[in-house]
C-alpha cells in the first residue's frame, strides 16, 4: 500500500477544503482509506486523488451531491453520459429562464414608456385539422378565436383527450389583465388538466401545446413539444418556437445537422410534453411584439415535417384569406402522403 496522505495534504493536492472532505465522508461520497481510531484523523490513498478531483469538478459545475454520488459509482463512460444529461437539462432550463427574463425586461421597460402611437391591430384567422391519410384517428386539436390561437398534437392511446384537454384548459384559464401572468397561470392550468386526465390511467399518453394569446398589441406564446409557430414578416419566414425534441437537442449540441435530423429515426421523440410525467412538463413562455402585416402559422408536425419551408412561404404569401391558406396547407400535407394528423391555424394581423 502506498503512503497515506493526511487530510491536509490530500486537501492541498485536490483543491478541496478539509471541511468539504469531512462532509463528503459523511455523505459516503469519498470515504478516507483510514480513520485513526484514537485521534479521528482521516487519511487518504494517493489513488483516491482522481476520484476527489472528479468530485471537485462536478461540484464546480453545480451538480447536486446526491447526483455526484450516483456518478461516482458509474463506469467512466456511463458517468460521461450522466454528466452530459445533467448539462442538457441545465441548459434547457437556462434557455427557458432566458426567454422569461427577456419578456420581463420588455414588460418592465414598457411600463415606463409612454405608449405614443401604439395602434391596435385587427386579427383574422382560420383553423384546419385533418386525420391525414395513414393514421386511423385524428388526435390533433386546432382552435382559434379573437384571443387564442392553438394547436395540440396528442399521442398515446388517449392522445385525443390529452390534446383537447390542453387547449380547453388554456382557453378557460384565459382572462383579462397582465399577459405574462395570465400566460403563466394558463400554462399551469393546461399542464395540470392534462396530467389529471391522463394520470388516471398512465399509459404514456400526452400532448404538445403551442398557443398564441392575443392582447391587441402583443402576442404571448405558450409552447411545449414539437408543434411550431412560424411568422411571415416582410416576405421572410421565421420559426419562433424551439422544438422540444431529442434531435433538436442534438442539433443544439452540434451532434447532428438539420439535414441529418430530417431523416433521423427518432425525430419525433419529445424531450418535453404535457404528460403524466411531472419532470418534463415545463413550457416555454414568451412575449412577442406583433406588427401590422404579420402572418402567423401554428401547426403540428404532421404539416411541418412534410411541407417545405418554401411551400409554406408561398402559401402564406399568396393567399389574402386565412381560410384559403389553411385549406391549401392541409391539401399540401395530404399531397405529400399525409403520414400524420394535421393541425394548423393561420392568422393575419392588419392595421385596424
Ligand atoms: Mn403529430
Amino acid at each position: 500500500m502506498s503512503k497515506l496522505l493526511s487530510i491536509g495534504e490530500f486537501a492541498r493536492a485536490t483543491g478541496l477544503t478539509p471541511k468539504a472532505l469531512r462532509l463528503y465522508d459523511e455523505l459516503a461520497l469519498l470515504a478516507p482509506a483510514r480513520v485513526d481510531p484514537v485521534s479521528g484523523y482521516r487519511y487518504y490513498q494517493p489513488e483516491q486523488l482522481d476520484q476527489a478531483r472528479l468530485v471537485a469538478w462536478l461540484r464546480r459545475i453545480g451538480l447536486p451531491l446526491a447526483r455526484i454520488r450516483v456518478i461516482c459509482g458509474l463506469t467512466p463512460l456511463a458517468a460521461a453520459s450522466e454528466v452530459a444529461a445533467y448539462w442538457r437539462e441545465t441548459e434547457s432550463d437556462h434557455a427557458a429562464r432566458r426567454d422569461l427574463v427577456t419578456s420581463l425586461i420588455n414588460r418592465l421597460s414598457r411600463k415606463d414608456t409612454t405608449m405614443v402611437g401604439e395602434r391596435q391591430l385587427s386579427i383574422r384567422y382560420a383553423v384546419g385539422t385533418d386525420r391525414g391519410l395513414v393514421r386511423p384517428h385524428n388526435q390533433d386539436t386546432a382552435y382559434a378565436d379573437n384571443q387564442l390561437l392553438a394547436v395540440a398534437d396528442g399521442f398515446g392511446p388517449t392522445g385525443h383527450n390529452a390534446s383537447w384537454t390542453a387547449v380547453g384548459a388554456l382557453r378557460s384559464a384565459l382572462a383579462q389583465g397582465d399577459l405574462l401572468n395570465m400566460l403563466t397561470e394558463a400554462a399551469v392550468a393546461a399542464r395540470d388538466s392534462v396530467r389529471a386526465r391522463v394520470g388516471d390511467t398512465p399509459d404514456g399518453s400526452g400532448t404538445t401545446l403551442t398557443a398564441l394569446v392575443w392582447s391587441g398589441t402583443q402576442l404571448g406564446l405558450v409552447h411545449i413539444g414539437d408543434s411550431r409557430v412560424y411568422l411571415l414578416r416582410d416576405g421572410e419566414l421565421f420559426q419562433i418556437t424551439h422544438d422540444h425534441t431529442v434531435v433538436q437537442t442534438m442539433i443544439d449540441e452540434g451532434k447532428l445537422t438539420p439535414e441529418e435530423a430530417a431523416s433521423h429515426p427518432d425525430r419525433a421523440l419529445l424531450v418535453r410534453a404535457f404528460t403524466d410525467n411531472a419532470e418534463l412538463t415545463e413550457p416555454q413562455i414568451h412575449l412577442h411584439e406583433a406588427q401590422a402585416g404579420d402572418r402567423y402559422l401554428l401547426c403540428s408536425d404532421g404539416l411541418h415535417t412534410v411541407v417545405s419551408r418554401d411551400t409554406l412561404v408561398s402559401i402564406l404569401t399568396s393567399h389574402t384569406s386565412p381560410d384559403h391558406a389553411v385549406a391549401e396547407l392541409v391539401a399540401q400535407a395530404n399531397h405529400s402522403g399525409g403520414p400524420d394528423n394535421i393541425a394548423c391555424v393561420v392568422a393575419h394581423l392588419d392595421a385596424a
